[in-house]
């Protein structure tokens, strides 16, 4: 394999209220296309801009303390120039670094930068929409650091990790947007622009990987350019030859002074920091003996890693059950749904009390999974805790007479010494029971009915 070179430009919009230099709101969905908007973010004459919206700057300074970058002392605006209908005022103000040199899972942050977001603009029927114009976003500059699509994901996935415990941009939809330079060893780089999943990543990197390979490999030139990713027919096209910092005539933006970072402010920020995942992992492990893949999964979400703090700390269950459990079968059923834990509709206590009967086995692996995806689709009945696991040997012997009965031949051939057909009749039982049939009474059943004249 070649050896793969990978950066990351994160572009997202940071949590806040207003936009970036007025005070019109930072919401812009889901109203009326241009009815969001002033003379300063649609840039008319004599609309300059207010002081910087320190709502953003405080979110994006606590991302940087999070990410262990260093604060430069001051900071300006330039105005990054380009035509796009989009754009009204034919320049994109963007900050000089504010803070650089940090580091997450061993990739280099190279520097975060204040940006504000341009409008929208309608390829389809030339069709403009200004309510998002100078909305507030922290651009997140990565050394080429990463060797992988996969590092790349990982990478991605903790610093949304990070997000989630600090909250300091927005997690809707398209709130997000990453430009991904990749290269192979003796080719140029290339520059996906606007992916806007982390799905999305792996996959415009997956095809680019290949793509260039393919070029390397029959002794073609990968031509350093600027491509656009595809969702829909996952690959990437060519959009133009890369541009360079020249292209866009960058010139500090006149209409703006100087900021200072606040050295106090900071410092008061980074004392509040809550512990995030990375550290969280460390003491989990360390204090619960939990698996450290485990314990990366749960404190990947802190309304999950709160959850089973809680009852790890109470002592009610066996921590490195709880934690697999959690890990597998909750994570599983909430992947499948796209949910976080936070957002689900699982009540705390119902939780508890299924977690009790579970623990203490009076709950089957099928009942316990029938329950949580009723819990999950808010089909929840609590009738349904009722539903325990059946000992009761009677009526398990019932159902495997039964179940002999109509699978002769499974019942002969393992009377022949067929081990593997008792898995077959004993899979029959526990569907007749529903699931709730405890699988060793069942096989104890099964055993001793097709023994040797045991019956
Ligand atoms: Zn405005």
């Amino acid at each position: 394999m070649d050896r793969v070179i990978i950066g990351l430009e994160i572009h997202a919009q940071l949590r806040t209220d207003a936009k970036l230099f007025c005070e019109c709101s930072a919401k812009y969905r889901d109203i009326e296309p241009n009815t969001n908007l002033c003379p300063t973010c649609t840039s008319q004459p004599g609309g300059k801009p207010m002081s910087i919206n320190g709502r953003a700057l405080e979110n994006l300074e606590k991302l940087a303390i999070a990410l262990g970058a260093k604060f430069e002392p001051s900071f300006y605006f330039m105005r990054k120039h380009y035509f796009y209908p989009d754009l009204p005022s034919n320049y994109q103000r963007t900050s000089t670094p504010i803070a650089s040199d940090g580091m997450l899972r061993n990739v280099r942050i190279r520097e975060l930068h204040l940006e504000e977001d341009p409008g929208r603009y309608e390829l389809r029927n030339g069709e403009v929409d200004l309510n998002r114009s100078g909305v507030p976003l922290v651009e997140i500059v990565t050394d080429p650091d990463m060797r992988s699509p996969e590092e790349a994901r990982l990478f991605l996935q903790e610093l949304q990790a990070i997000n989630d415990y600090i909250d300091s941009v927005r997690e809707e939809p398209g709130s997000m947007k990453i430009d991904a330079n990749v290269s192979l060893a003796g080719g140029n780089r290339v520059e996906i622009k606007n992916i806007n999943s982390f799905k999305g990543v792996v996959s415009a990197l997956t095809y680019e990987i290949t793509r260039q390979s393919n070029l390397l490999r029959n002794q073609k030139t990968v031509a350093m350019e600027t491509r656009h990713y595809s969702e829909k027919q996952g690959i990437t096209m060519s959009l133009r030859k890369k541009e360079t910092s020249e292209d866009y005539r960058y010139v500090p933006d006149p209409d703006m002074l100087g900021y200072d970072v606040d050295g106090q402010e900071v410092e008061k920020l980074r004392k509040g920091m809550p512990e995030l995942p990375a550290m969280k992992v460390k003491r989990f492990v360390a204090k619960f003996g939990i698996k450290e893949d485990d314990a990366e999964v749960i404190a990947g979400e802190r309304a999950l890693a709160d959850f089973f703090e809680g009852y790890a700390k109470a002592k009610k269950f066996d921590c490195v059950k709880l934690a697999q459990w959690l890990r597998g079968d909750l994570k599983k059923q909430l992947n499948y749904r796209n949910l976080a834990f936070g957002c689900s509709k699982v009540d705390r206590k119902t939780m508890e009390l299924l977690l009790e009967k579970y623990f203490s086995g009076k709950l089957t692996d099928r009942t316990m999974e029938q329950i949580l995806i009723a819990m999950l689709d808010g089909k929840f009945e609590s009738s349904m805790l009722g539903q325990e696991k059946i000992s009761d040997t009677g009526y398990l012997e019932e159902i495997a007479n039964k179940v002999i009965g109509q699978e002769t031949k499974a019942a002969g051939d393992y009377r022949k010494g067929e081990e593997k057909a008792i898995n077959f009749l004993a899979g029959k039982v526990m569907k007749e029971s529903r699931g709730r049939g405890d699988i060793r009474v069942v096989l104890e059943i099964l055993k001793k009915k097709l023994g040797m004249g045991t019956d």
